[in-house]
């Protein structure tokens, strides 16, 4: 009889049936590994968490009062003799590869990546194994990334630009790690920077954790609207459309995501302008951060798998497409996140959670978004 996989895909997340713990599980379970705070990547409910220590103080803002161990890149923890370890993902901060070995045998959990530094989150480092469980959220050669330095000149530039028309600046991303990354390569010259409650409550957490962030001002109703427009206003993509938003009129309205890259993705999202800027990999560095762990076997678990796994076995990979759960952190919904109505009811966790169990889909893309 074959031997069992040391890594399988079962109805509740990756599961390590030797070391009797998950990896990202989307049902509540006994002992979950976490890749990264995501909402797609943490949920509220398990008995005991595991992730790195730079996810500790968003994790708890995002889920409540949990039972978690933190770890350093590269410490071990042993699970019933299975030995786990974190490697950095490049992804947010805090963002882990969860490296899993038993009896030599070695599998590789990515959760979600980028390959470029982006100068705030701990570089993306290739960890060799036997298996290698890849997301592909944009595994199409379109998704091409240009470096980061040029996007962030461009939109320094339409803050200038904004300022020179009496316009105010109201950029859109994510609101861990898009948002931080922005913060980090703004022109502090121009002016300050404001931010809606949902991204000062995620700075917040990442300063209790030590992060140094760029000075930020939390924008409450006491917040001076002449002032405000001097600046520019970071916003999470939930914020789009509302009256929050309108009271800044008249404002350039950016959109940071790697779904920017095709045409039409500005204008569905009604944006001024687009910058393509992803905290995922590209099309390249999919390959290439691929290739690096010179496996035998890749599993991919979001994004275009169907298209994506079919390429990388034309090319000679070993590749095979899962069903997980995992979503899209790039994109918004239409309806208001879970973030968004977390404020409203601030203070009531258990809310919160149910909030986040009920929106996943909040994470997904939409049209535009991947196919499979
Ligand atoms: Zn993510
Ligand atoms: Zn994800």
């Amino acid at each position: 009889m074959a031997k069992k996989p040391l890594l399988e895909f079962t109805d509740r997340g990756i599961y390590c049936a030797r070391g009797k713990f998950y990896i990202d599980p989307w049902q509540p379970v006994d002992d979950a590994v976490i890749t990264h705070a995501h909402a797609d990547h943490a949920y509220p409910g398990n008995k005991h968490y595991l992730a790195h220590h730079l996810s500790k103080e968003v994790l708890l803002y995002r889920l409540g009062e949990i039972q978690l161990q933190t770890v350093e890149y590269g410490e071990t923890v042993m699970k019933n003799g299975v030995v786990i370890s974190l490697y950095p993902a490049g992804h947010v901060i805090g963002s882990a590869q969860i490296r899993v070995e038993y009896q030599g045998e070695v599998w590789v959990v990515s959760g979600d990546y980028k390959v470029e530094d982006d100068g705030i989150s701990t570089p993306f480092e290739p960890v060799k194994c036997h298996h290698f469980i890849s997301e592909c959220t944009f595994g199409m050669p379109v998704y091409t990334w240009k470096p980061q330095v040029q996007i962030f000149e461009d939109i320094n530039n339409w803050w200038r630009t904004n300022l020179h028309n009496g316009m105010a600046t109201v950029l859109v991303g994510y609101s861990l790690g898009k948002a931080q990354r922005i913060l980090q390569n703004l022109d502090l010259f121009n002016g300050k920077v404001y931010t809606h409650g949902v991204i000062e409550n995620t700075n917040d957490a990442l300063r209790r954790n030590g992060v140094l962030l760029n000075p930020t001002e939390r924008i409450t109703p006491d917040s001076i609207k002449e002032e405000v427009r001097k600046g520019i206003i970071l916003a999470p993509p939930s914020s789009v459309g509302t009256t929050w938003m309108r009271k800044f009129q008249p404002y350039s309205f950016g959109y940071c995501s790697g779904w920017m890259a095709i045409r039409g993705a500005k204008r569905r999202r009604a944006a001024d302008r687009g910058f393509v800027l992803s905290d995922h990999a590209d099309w390249n560095g999919l390959i290439s951060a691929i290739d690096a762990t010179g496996c035998e076997s890749v599993y991919l678990t979001h994004g275009y798998t169907a298209s994506f796994s079919r390429y990388l076995n034309e090319i000679g990979f070993d590749a095979h497409e899962v069903h997980t759960l995992y979503g899209d952190d790039e994109e918004a919904s239409p309806q208001p996140s879970s973030e968004e109505r977390e404020q409203t009811s601030e203070g009531d966790e258990k809310q919160k959670n149910a909030d986040q169990v009920l929106s996943l889909g909040e994470d997904l893309g939409e049209a535009g978004g991947p196919v499979s």
